[in-house]
């Protein structure tokens, strides 16, 4: 990474700490970097903003970004690396669009609210059969793979690695029936821990959860997939125009895909994603033992499938909740109300979020309940 001038006056551990679910947290050594070089990026005289996505300079920033992703999540050399807008919603459309192949039906797992959007859309445009659903028991549990009806003649399986309003996550790798490809969504846990890329056909992420800022979301296929979309696909919703263009068939989003290569580099520096896993590991038990510890807070979720990301978490006095975000916020602890979905709190331990912050809001939140015993 580029080395941090010391004139740079950003007390970064003055700053609060941001538990927000998206956009999220930034490493401040990132911000830092950022801010030093937004009026010339390296000698060139222009702000990434300012520069075109074909020029040589933005060049180096892409090819440099991807090799990085490759590197930290290990990703074979038969996929495709996308940098693409659209948000994960997008995705949504794209995969079935791209990856029915004159199928008829796909397989969704139901584990919460991002899975329900990524059925609703994927309905408008196939058979959607519901492998497994969380529904009848408010998404507090993924349902025993055993009992996964699978259907070996839909295109796909896709699942949502992640449920980052329900605080719901596999942390195993869901089986495929025969020959049916494996599709995830990992907007909320990209980069929090090891993958094992070559088991799936397909993953997606928004990039605001846990890579860099909105406007830009990752794809990683395998390029044997490639050009079979859907004959009325816009073009951009084609995954092999946008691989053969090395995703510049457009202006792709340049300013957050170089925020996103910061990103990259920061946690190559931290010692890639293993090194990540085991901090993010730790972030999570401390803030599950404090709740399961108290008689004051709540985590519905089972103890096998809580997320490591984002966990909610209510107080079992509801009207103590508005006075919990209002004294967090002025400690310091920002971003901690519950998606509207679902109400309560939420604290979202990406990786750029300390072990320290962690500490501090654990701390603050066993203060706080000590204040209110009854
Ligand atoms: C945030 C999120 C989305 C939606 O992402 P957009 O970039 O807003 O389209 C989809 N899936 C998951 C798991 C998410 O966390």
């Amino acid at each position: 990474m580029t080395e941090v001038k010391t004139n740079i006056e950003l007390d970064t551990d003055l700053r609060p700490h941001n538990f927000g679910a998206g956009p999220a947290a930034l490493p401040p050594a990132v911000l830092k970097v950022a801010q030093q070089e937004m009026l010339d990026w390296h000698g060139s005289g222009m702000s990434v903003m300012e520069m075109s996505h074909r020029g040589k300079e933005f060049g180096q920033i892409a090819e440099e970004s991807e090799a990085d992703l490759r590197e930290l999540l290990n990703i074979p050399a038969n996929y495709k690396v996308l940098f693409l807008q659209g948000g994960a919603t997008s995705q949504f459309a794209m995969v079935p669009f791209n990856l029915l192949r004159g199928k008829a039906t796909a397989d969704y797992v139901n584990t919460g609210f991002w899975s329900e959007r990524a059925i609703a859309e994927a309905k408008k445009y196939c058979t959607v059969k519901i492998v497994a659903s969380g529904e009848s028991g408010k998404y507090r549990d993924i349902p025993e793979p055993s009992s996964w009806q699978h259907d070996s003649q839909a295109a796909y399986l896709h699942y949502t690695a992640n449920e980052t309003i329900h605080g719901v996550e596999f942390h195993h790798t869901p089986e495929v029936a025969g020959d049916q490809l494996l599709v995830s969504d990992m907007s909320s846990n990209i980069l929090s821990a090891a993958v094992e890329v070559s088991k799936f056909a397909l993953i997606y992420a928004g990039a605001q959860k846990n890579i860099g800022p909105s406007g830009l979301t990752i794809v990683i296929v395998r390029e044997d997939l490639l050009g079979q979309v859907v004959p009325f696909a816009p073009s951009l919703f084609d995954y092999k125009t946008l691989a053969a263009n090395g995703s510049m068939a457009n202006t792709p989003p340049t300013y957050g895909w170089y925020i996103a290569g910061l990103v990259l580099k920061w946690l190559k520096e931290k010692g890639g994603v293993e090194a990540i896993a085991a901090l993010n590991k730790q972030k999570a038990e401390l803030l599950y033992r404090t709740i399961d510890q108290s008689d004051f807070y709540v985590n519905p979720v089972a103890i096998s499938c809580r997320s490591r990301m984002n966990i909610p978490f209510t107080l079992k006095d509801p009207t103590l909740e508005k006075p919990f975000l209002q004294e967090a916020t002025a400690a310091g602890l920002l971003g901690l109300a519950g998606h509207r979905a679902v109400g309560g709190m939420r604290a979202s331990l990406y990786n750029a979020v300390t072990l320290d912050a962690v500490q501090a809001l654990t701390n603050f939140m066993s203060d706080f309940a000590a204040a209110h015993k009854k």
